[in-house]
């Protein structure tokens, strides 16, 4: 493969941006390449510079479920352009986009947008201790909820990859108010609500964790955490930034059927472009600036672009059998790379839910944080390079999900089973 121009612009890119990229794992260094860096994407499939075309399996971490460069959201935003970008003023379509959201997801009757998840779960936190006067936030190990102080403790995704357990410059003070925990582990759970219930502000989870490789919420898991955060006036927060619009039209808590207190949302309901949100019941809400105290802003928060691509979205998202069709697929390419690993002995456990999914190189289960990290990196790394010499976008880490889009066809699919074969026979050749 020639990837010339990706090599010049990886070196130019090292002097001017740390690391030469935006955000860390871009850097593909768990999977001992250097990044390709891209031209054009449509569809799934994704273009670099020097014309090389791959399927693509990241759908930009997990916003583009219906494709990169979807026309009718392309055409959203060229419209909305042409009336003004940016207005610092209230604008129709953020209402409309609000109002989507508020009838999508049963426990939100109001929301704030803001431009990241980042600042949505950060935001979110902020709010549960201004309504209980109360500190420690609880989390739970290996999952993700963007890089505030306050989540990077054993916090999965960028951290797990590269290795790191935290980040300096977190001030201890701060890190303090943090408790995390093992995910699926219920009398863990019950046990430091128990010691600590008093203190606890929030408890904030990914109904579905996305960002230590896809793990499952074990029957019972998020149920205990509803009962047993309300009988302590500790806010429950949903943090469905992927899961929000990607496991059903009103995420997790639609599919699972438990109402949070709070939910953070953003990657699909930007459609592509910088968006996500807080909220929840009117009467926790109400207590955000203007109409409350608890103080939250942001210069471009509301974008027109951003909220006529996420209606645009929303919009197509809600067809009848758009999520059903598009997990019956992400079913059959599952079962098909289970089936190859077994015929090659290859040792893979498959977390799937809806259309995100991990393949583990690991006999399993995966269950939480620590069986997560018994997976073989080595070969997560062999299969990624594998897989891309053969045309197939992978995420670079074994420790983040794929996201079918539906833009991948049958056709695409079977692409990805045919090199995922021939990845699998060679893994067990050089393995023996
Ligand atoms: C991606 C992600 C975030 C952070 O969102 P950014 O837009 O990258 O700041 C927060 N929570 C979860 C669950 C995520 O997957």
């Amino acid at each position: 493969m020639n990837t010339a121009n990706s090599v010049r612009l990886f070196a130019k890119a090292r002097a001017s941006i740390p690391g030469g990229v935006n955000s860390p794992v871009r850097a593909c260094r768990a999977v001992g390449c250097d990044p390709l860096f891209v031209q054009k994407a449509a569809g799934c499939l994704i273009t670099d510079v020097d014309g090389n075309t791959f399927i693509d399996m990241v759908s930009s971490w997990g916003p583009l479920i219906l494709g990169h460069a979807h026309p009718e959201v392309v055409a959203a935003i060229r419209r909305t352009a042409a009336l003004g970008t940016s207005f610092g003023a209230p604008s129709p379509l953020e209402v409309e986009l609000a109002e989507l959201l508020c009838s999508a997801l049963p426990s939100l009757d109001m929301v704030r947008f803001v431009n990241s998840g980042t600042e949505a779960t950060m935001s979110a936190i902020r709010l549960a201790r201004a309504h209980t006067g109360r500190n420690i936030v609880v989390k739970f190990d290996g999952c993700y909820h963007g890089h505030a102080d306050s989540f990077l403790v054993r916090a999965g995704s960028g951290l797990i990859t590269l290795g790191i357990p935290g980040s300096p410059g977190v001030p201890d003070d701060i890190v303090k108010n943090t408790v995390s925990i093992p995910y699926n582990d219920i009398p863990t759970f019950k046990a430091t609500l128990g010691e600590r219930g008093g203190e606890i502000a929030c408890v904030i989870v990914e109904p579905v964790a996305g960002n230590m490789g896809v793990v499952l919420p074990e029957p019972g898991f998020l149920e205990t955490l509803r009962t047993e955060t309300a009988a302590r006036g500790i806010v429950l927060i949903f943090d469905e930034v992927i899961t929000g619009f990607r496991l059903a039209y009103g995420g997790a808590q639609t599919r699972f059927g438990i109402e949070p207190d709070l939910t953070t949302l953003g990657k699909i309901i930007g459609g592509g472009l910088p968006v996500a949100a807080y909220g929840g019941k009117q009467a926790l809400m109400n207590k955000v600036a203007p109409e409350g105290p608890v103080y939250q802003a942001g210069t471009l928060s509301g974008n027109p672009l951003a909220m006529a691509a996420g209606i645009t979205m929303l919009k197509l998202l809600h067809e009848p059998g758009f999520y059903e069709e598009l997990e019956a697929k992400a079913n059959r390419l599952a079962d098909g790379l289970a089936e190859r690993a077994q015929a090659a002995g290859v040792p893979l456990t498959l977390n799937r839910i809806g259309s995100m999914m991990t393949c583990f190189f690991s006999r399993g289960p995966v269950r939480d944080y620590n069986s997560a990290m018994t997976a073989n990196t080595d070969m997560y790394a062999r299969h990624y390079r594998s897989m891309l010499a053969d045309g197939i976008w992978l995420g670079p880490s074994q420790f983040e999900a794929f996201f079918l889009s539906a833009a991948h066809e049958e056709r695409h699919l079977q692409k990805i089973l045919d090199a995922a074969e021939r990845s699998f026979r060679n893994l067990m050749h050089v393995i023996k």
